[in-house]
């Protein structure tokens, strides 16, 4: 039986994916809270948690199709309308003293994927969950507990906060200057969609037997940014329209065990992002000297792209950040509680996937909702198989992501790679029979479960092997065997050698009358 009164729902935290998750909920006639630690994002004055002022994200297929069935009219349209294309990778290097680029696309059918500022792709998502009448938008309020046996969760006022710490691990301990009276409000159900250090996830916890495993890689973060061309300012051979290089790439300056990375933003700059090691944070932070050789010695160019100044401005003022990665099951309770997004399953950004698998969850918690009765128990079900479908799709996406770091860093200059991502892509192209893909465009360019991907990948990777032996070695077997034969005719020589080619031979002969 259905409820007679509109379902009761919290969404903590108002990033891309708690908004989106508004949105669905709302358009399901659900009344919809949501609480947001930070100030509303639209306001200039607001920074969002862990940036700078924002970063560029790269939007695939799986954000993208989960804004389309969201049923807000004109927000897909609006949102790719603030989007650049990317349709490769450009590789930087150097050769002979001269700077090098080689573009390598992303797909064999010209799919692309689409650079996004993350906080315009917010404000855009928050203004259509406002436009709803049945949404209340809460901001400044701190998740403090919530109990989801009984229901009930409760929040803090935040009048201001202090400044970020630059050491990302502590940013959710920063104590606020001033607080208000905790208030208690009531719920059906909580969507924990409050990142990665998700305090839904924690307190759920305490209610649910979850499994929770979390690791930080060692690797640091920090962002630049490469302004717009100017008449003096340095330029690649692949700049143009103002963009100081190709503006419709993902740009990457790969090393063994770091990388610089920039993506194009819609106001011409690039956004950029310096991975390394901690130790070599550390020493860049000790040894300043050492500051302009480094950037020259590993990513040739970039620091004329920056402009050597701001290049160590920049170091030094913005914050070195770490990365974490999450796995927990389950991810839900009973009917009362699910976690969404980095909540669930925060990942290195290195497959470009952490927001669209956010935005995902969103998309395939309403489908498991909508195929359930509208009540306590249909909802029960519902987050039941949301979580079995999900879990091991979060963890494959999690461990696929941090294998690419490998593909972004070394995979790309590597042969190997490079040779199977060409017979792959020729095999999609001329042989679409096949249903050959490479991991790469069933990951971006798929909404297929990452789980599947995973699979498929595998097998695909046997059949390619098993091909390629094929190929070298049936050829080969078959030129000994003749050998043999001839060498038998002609000697009727008793050589181990001859006996060896001579079982080859009826081995051949076999495998002929087999496939004959
Ligand atoms: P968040 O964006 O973390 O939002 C959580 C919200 O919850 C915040 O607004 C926070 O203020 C609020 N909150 C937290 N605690 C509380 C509380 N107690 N009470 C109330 N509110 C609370 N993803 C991609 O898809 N493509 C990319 O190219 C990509 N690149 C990345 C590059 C870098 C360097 C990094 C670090 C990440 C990248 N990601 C990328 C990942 C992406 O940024 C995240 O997956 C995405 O932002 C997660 O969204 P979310 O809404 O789940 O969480």
């Amino acid at each position: 039986m259905a409820n007679s009164r509109p379902t009761k729902c919290l969404v903590i935290g108002a990033g891309p994916v708690g908004a989106l998750a508004a949105l669905y909920a709302a358009r399901r006639g659900w009344d919809v809270e949501v609480y947001e630690l930070r100030g509303d994002l639209r306001d200039e004055s607001t920074t969002p948690l862990n940036f700078t002022k924002s970063i560029n994200l790269a939007l695939s297929e799986r954000g993208i199709n989960a804004m389309r069935q969201s049923g807000s009219n004109g927000l897909l349209e609006t949102v790719l309308s603030e989007t650049v294309p990317m349709y490769g990778r450009m590789i930087h290097g150097k050769a002979s003293a001269q700077l090098t680029e080689e573009s390598q696309q992303y797909d064999v059918h010209g799919r692309f994927l689409r650079a996004v500022d993350r906080a315009i792709l917010n404000k855009v998502l928050l203004d259509e969950v406002e436009a709803l009448s049945n949404v209340k938008l809460h901001f400044n309020q701190k998740l403090t507990g919530a109990d989801v046996r009984k229901r009930k969760a409760w929040f803090e006022q935040q009048a201001s906060r202090k400044p970020q710490t630059a050491d990302g691990a502590q940013i959710h301990q920063a104590q606020d200057e001033s607080r208000s009276e905790e208030i208690e409000v009531d719920f059906d159900v909580i969507l924990g969609c409050d990142g990665a250090h998700s305090s839904v996830r924690y307190h759920m916890m305490m209610s649910v037997r979850m499994n929770f495993e979390q690791n930080y890689i060692d690797t640091l973060w920090c962002e630049f940014t490469i302004p717009p061309v100017t008449s003096t300012s340095h330029r690649t051979p692949s700049a143009r329209d103002g963009f100081a290089t190709s503006p419709n790439h993902l740009h990457i300056w790969p090393q063994s065990d770091k990388m610089f990375i920039a993506i194009p933003s819609t106001d011409k700059s690039f956004t950029c992002t310096f991975f390394a090691p901690a130790a070599d944070f550390t020493s860049l932070e000790k040894y300043p000297d050492g500051f302009l050789p480094f950037f020259q010695a590993n990513f040739p160019g970039v620091a004329d792209l920056v402009g050597h100044a701001e290049l160590r401005k920049q170091f030094h003022d913005n914050p070195h950040l770490p990365l974490i990665s999450i796995k927990c099951a389950p991810h839900h309770y009973g009917s009362a509680g699910v976690i969404l997004g980095d909540a669930a399953h925060a990942m290195v950004p290195f497959y470009g996937q952490g927001m669209n698998a956010g935005l995902e969850d969103v998309r395939v918690l309403f489908e498991h909702l909508d195929a359930q009765p509208s009540n306590t128990q249909g909802r029960a079900k519902a987050l039941e198989a949301y979580t079995a479908e999900r879990v091991p799709d979060a963890h494959t996406i999690n461990d696929l992501a941090l294998a690419n770091y490998w593909e972004m860093h070394a995979g790309v200059t590597s042969p190997l790679y490079l040779f199977r991502k060409k017979v792959e892509e020729f095999l999609a192209d001329k042989l679409p029979v096949t249903g050959f893909a490479t991991q790469y465009s069933r990951v971006s360019f798929s909404n297929q479960r990452y789980s599947e991907v995973a699979k498929t990948v595998d097998r695909q990777g046997k059949i390619l092997i098993g091909g390629m032996l094929g190929t070298v070695l049936l050829p080969a077997v078959g030129w000994a065997a003749w050998w043999a034969w001839r060498h038998r005719q002609t000697t009727h020589s008793t050589s181990y050698a001859a006996k060896g080619f001579a079982s080859l031979t009826r081995v051949w002969e076999r495998v002929i009358r087999m496939y004959s």
